[in-house]
């Protein structure tokens, strides 16, 4: 298998064109796959593997004129956490990235390879579908931009075409947001897999909620929202009452699966529960 290191993004979207290239972020999704497909035989392996973390244009944070921040897809998940703008503006991905995984992975992942990935356990994802990120992918055609919820299609499946690459994941201006949460629930306090995760964001008008956003990772093929329990909360103080009214509709539209991590019973109730943290926020 051969190894391309390009330093620019033109000499990354010429790497892009050798038939069956894969792009390489951090490796600890793709790595872990290809050593069990060459134990497998089954697929194929990528006849070439480009590395994106030599292309400067592809890292770091920013913001945008219009007041967005700008994510560069090949930042590493602790890059991400060591940054002021997003420790400030984003503290809800933040607490995400701080349950990512362990140190060494956190050094070595990136948020595109969370974002392509496509897992329902991504932990970055639940907070940047409350958020409404979009994503730039570019190639040498040019760029373009799409939400990140039409983006991911299932796991593992996303609208990237071939010789394309996620450049940044873009998170809109909003509005201010007075509750921003996101909590994981795994099978143990540390290096877990998500069992279920919320992440939520509530804006408060007068003391009565105006706004909810919630999005939950594990409970579906992909990020799960759940319009009936946002609009259950909106005009409501953040109550124990509301929020458990809340968790009641989110157990009742809720569809997990069961796997080895945790049954669909226990996924259910969990969900509905995680709610009734914001109460104490
Ligand atoms: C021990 C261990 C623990 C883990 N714990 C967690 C955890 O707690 N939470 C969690 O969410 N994940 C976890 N992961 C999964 C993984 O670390 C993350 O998903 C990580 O963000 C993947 O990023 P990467 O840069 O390593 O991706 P890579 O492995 O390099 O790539 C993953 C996929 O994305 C594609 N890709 C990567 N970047 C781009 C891009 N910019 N454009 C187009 N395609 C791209 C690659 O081609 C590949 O298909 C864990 C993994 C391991 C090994």
């Amino acid at each position: 298998m051969r190894v391309q290191s390009p330093r620019d993004l033109a000499e990354l979207f010429e790497a892009l064109q050798t038939p069956g290239a894969q792009p390489l972020a951090g490796g600890t999704d793709l790595l872990v796959r290809l050593r069990a497909a060459r134990k497998d035989g089954v697929k194929p392996l990528p006849a070439s593997l480009v590395r994106l973390d030599g292309v400067e244009a592809l890292r770091g944070v920013r913001r945008e004129a219009d007041g967005a921040l700008r994510l560069g897809a090949a930042s590493t998940h602790a890059e991400l956490l060591a940054h002021p703008l997003v420790r400030a503006a984003l503290p809800e991905l933040a607490a995400a990235l701080t349950q990512l995984g362990s140190p060494p992975i956190r050094n070595m992942g990136t948020l595109g390879g969370n974002i392509c990935t496509a897992s329902p356990a991504g932990d970055c994802l639940p907070p940047l579908y409350a958020l409404g990120a979009v994503v730039e992918l570019a190639s040498q055609a040019g760029a373009r931009r799409m939400r990140l919820a039409e983006f991911i299609a299932g796991p593992g499946r996303t609208g990237l075409k071939p010789g394309e690459v996620l450049a940044a994941a873009i998170v809109p201006p909003a509005p201010e947001f007075q509750v921003r949460h996101f909590e994981k629930v795994g099978r143990r306090g540390a290096l877990a897999i998500a069992v279920v995760s919320l992440s939520a964001l509530l804006r408060l008008e007068r003391g009565r909620i105006a706004e909810a956003r919630l999005a939950w990772g594990s409970v579906g093929p992909t990020v799960w929202r759940c319009p009936e329990a946002e609009a259950e909360l909106v005009g409501r103080k953040p109550t124990l009452a509301a929020l458990s009214a809340a968790a009641a509709v989110v157990r009742e539209n809720v569809r997990p699966i069961g796997d080895l991590r945790a049954s669909a019973d226990y996924r259910r109730q969990v969900a509905g529960n995680l709610l009734l943290r914001l109460a104490l926020l």
